[in-house]
């Protein structure tokens, strides 16, 4: 089926950048260059850059960045990790695969942990928080980071969502032990398949998650350190994000200007609570517009009957510790629980028109029976 707002549009993106991409990939593959070669390098280096941080280790998804960076931050079996259950699964999947206990935390408004239920969860085996950026806005980064001290805690930050947001004027990654990042196609810099990062000030921890991705061995000597993983980014994808990470403030401001537009249509409608949250130490960068009502269901099928798609991931609308073969289901989480039967994500790729937004903003007035400029200009 094909949607006139599609949820994402992955043609209209790629040809953005057609002839550059393809030019990329064909320059490596002539070189023969296709794992660990300058490509990865060059690639690692500008990410770095970017985030603001001495290293960063490609590896090939955001699930293996938490893993590793968990396992290179010193978590070992037994210890318990701190995390969100409103997320995304693979990070609590990472941290049992690092062999540490899960403990999840309810969210606050904006969807991000909630800092003052953080302290409560600590006990004596708790060795780090794994805080979640969701939708691409950061978490209370001076709060936590406040709290991680206090209790002498590694942080290490799952920022899949929200490459480029600030905090205080600092990027996302660049705050905890670790940033990782997940470089699957639909994050705000997609590989053409799977990719992950892992950005870090510490020398030893980028050693050490360089080590886990490629067996175990130090490829100068080919001594093997530990049972590693095979987890590297491919060096084709490297060249291929090479060419995409210079877009991405492009792409940021897309995505802020489009939010804009849906806060401007959409902000009069009784009972939709939208992701615009206060705070002038945030730059969200709205990797999801996430928005909430308790009509989500028929505004869902409202909105596919009227040719758009928007995104309730199944495996987000019953949130990680409710997914019983998972057995966490000792936690109550009334936040995280409300939220789950709530949210609903808008469309907001970069691609979209101004025009598809307002038909997105046009339909969703016509849903409540409101009216709007946009609405009632049509
Ligand atoms: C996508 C995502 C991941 C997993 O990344 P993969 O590259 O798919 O392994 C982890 N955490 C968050 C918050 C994500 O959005």
């Amino acid at each position: 089926m094909s949607y006139r707002v599609p949820f994402v549009d992955a043609a209209a993106h790629f040809r953005s950048m057609q002839s550059e991409l393809l030019d990329a990939m064909t320059t490596s593959l002539l070189r023969g260059n296709l794992i660990m070669r300058d490509e990865l390098k060059d690639f690692e280096n500008s990410m770095a850059r970017f985030v603001g941080t001495q290293y960063a280790v490609g590896v090939n998804s955001g699930t293996d960045a938490v893993h590793f960076a968990l396992r290179a931050g010193g978590i070992q079996p037994g210890d318990e990790v701190i995390t969100v259950s409103h997320g995304c699964i693979a990070t609590v999947s990472a941290i049992v695969h690092a062999g540490a206990r899960p403990v999840l935390v309810d969210v606050a408004e904006d969807c991000n942990m909630a800092m003052g239920r953080v302290a409560a969860a600590i006990t004596p085996r708790t060795r780090a928080i794994v805080p979640v950026h969701l939708n691409g806005r950061s978490c209370d980064m001076a709060r936590l980071t406040k709290i991680a001290q206090q209790h002498n805690l590694v942080v290490i930050e799952d920022a899949s969502h929200a490459l480029g947001a600030e905090f205080c004027g600092r990027q996302v990654g660049s705050f905890g032990m670790a940033g990782c990042f997940s470089l699957y196609p639909f994050k705000m810099l997609g590989a053409c398949g799977d990719g992950g990062l892992v950005v870090t000030n510490d020398r030893y921890l980028a050693r050490q998650v360089s080590v886990l991705r490629d067996y175990g061995q130090d490829r100068q000597t080919g001594e093997i350190l530990c049972f590693g993983f095979n987890s590297r980014l491919d060096n084709i994808q490297a060249a291929l994000l090479s060419v995409k990470l210079p877009y991405v403030p492009k792409w940021i401001l897309r995505r802020r200007e489009i939010a804009a537009r849906y806060h401007d249509g959409l902000r009069s409608i009784p009972g939709l609570t939208l992701p615009h949250f206060s705070g002038d130490e945030y730059v969200d960068v709205y990797m999801n517009y996430c928005i909430r009502t308790s009509r989500r269901d028929e505004l869902f099928r409202y909105l596919v009957d009227h040719s758009i798609e928007p995104l309730t991931p199944l495996s987000v609308v019953t949130p990680v510790h409710q997914h019983k073969a998972l057995q966490l289901d000792h936690v109550s989480l009334p936040v995280t629980e409300r939220i789950a039967k709530e949210f609903l994500y808008l469309p907001i790729h970069p691609e979209l028109t101004d025009d598809q937004i307002d038909h997105v903003i046009a339909c969703i007035n016509g849903f409540y029976g409101t009216d709007n400029k946009v609405a009632s200009s049509r």
